[in-house]
């Protein structure tokens, strides 16, 4: 089976078609988001629409608790951006789809188990907004030992904008160093970060996302793989999209900081 996992959309719908039409070239099972579907991008209700009709399931993120309740320890930027996007939320003259999506939005995942892999947006110990940094492993060894001990296998998780891979010496490895893939051992514990769709902060500009390949559904993860079963693999992607569209686009929203289009060009 092929999952794959995308998060921190933050409201980018042309980076998310990028995305979703790689995901549909290559033959993928199933899609999981891991949140921050809206929030600091331009096309908060498209990006709410098209992740409720494409993915099994998706996390709540900080921006999205943000955008339906109230932004907490947000930069200026950030909060404008959040009471922006309620507003288009709200001013939807459609009845049904106003609802609809507000109602997406409220039964967005906190925290979700599925045999021996965890998804949450942030952390296993805040699912909303705890940050797992790659320089923890070197500067918080106690912080991620404690995060790894509430972790039975695998946990995925976004909010950093940075992808790669923890493992629980506590070590990070960004896909540039692993060629792109990484093989899970059966026992071995890992945190995965697929990288953000919609806003990247690893210094690559493109949209990011990985692909899962398992050979059980995740369900049963944990009990006897069948024989003939290959490790499973994780592999990062990088895809290119109109970057300059949502550039202009946030440029002609008032309320939406123009540093928000700008960071986009150099993937910060
Ligand atoms: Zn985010």
């Amino acid at each position: 089976m092929r999952t794959a996992i995308i998060s921190d959309i933050h409201g980018n719908l042309d980076a998310l078609e990028a995305v979703l039409a790689e995901i549909d070239g290559r033959g993928v099972d199933q899609i999981v988001c891991l949140g921050d579907i809206i929030g600091y991008g331009p096309n908060p209700l498209e990006c709410l629409d098209r992740v409720a009709e494409r993915c099994q399931f998706a996390l709540m993120g900080n921006h999205d608790f943000a955008v339906l309740f109230e932004p907490t320890s947000f930069n200026t930027s950030a909060e404008q951006a959040a009471f922006w996007t309620r507003r288009q939320l709200e001013e939807e003259p459609d009845d049904e789809a106003r609802q609809r999506r507000w109602s997406y939005l409220g039964g967005l995942v906190v925290r979700k188990w599925q045999g021996g892999t965890l998804w949450v947006h942030a952390s296993p110990r805040r699912p909303i907004n705890e940050y797992i940094f790659p320089d923890d492993v070197v500067s918080a060894p106690g912080k991620m030992q404690t995060i790894f001990d509430r972790i039975r296998q695998r946990c995925y998780v976004g909010h950093t904008h940075v992808p790669g891979v923890f493992t629980d010496e506590p070590d990070f490895y960004p896909p540039a160093d692993l060629g792109g893939r990484y093989k899970f051992d059966p026992g071995e514990k890992a945190i995965i970060n697929p990288g953000s769709v919609g806003q990247p902060r690893d210094r690559d500009p493109r949209a990011s996302f990985a692909v899962l390949t398992h050979a059980e559904p995740l369900e049963t993860q944990g009990e006897a793989p069948p024989e003939d079963a290959g490790p499973d693999e994780i592999e990062f992607v990088r895809v290119d999209y109109d970057i300059e569209s949502v550039v202009r686009k946030i440029a002609a929203q008032p309320d939406l900081s123009n540093f928000l289009g700008e960071r986009l060009r150099d993937g910060r």
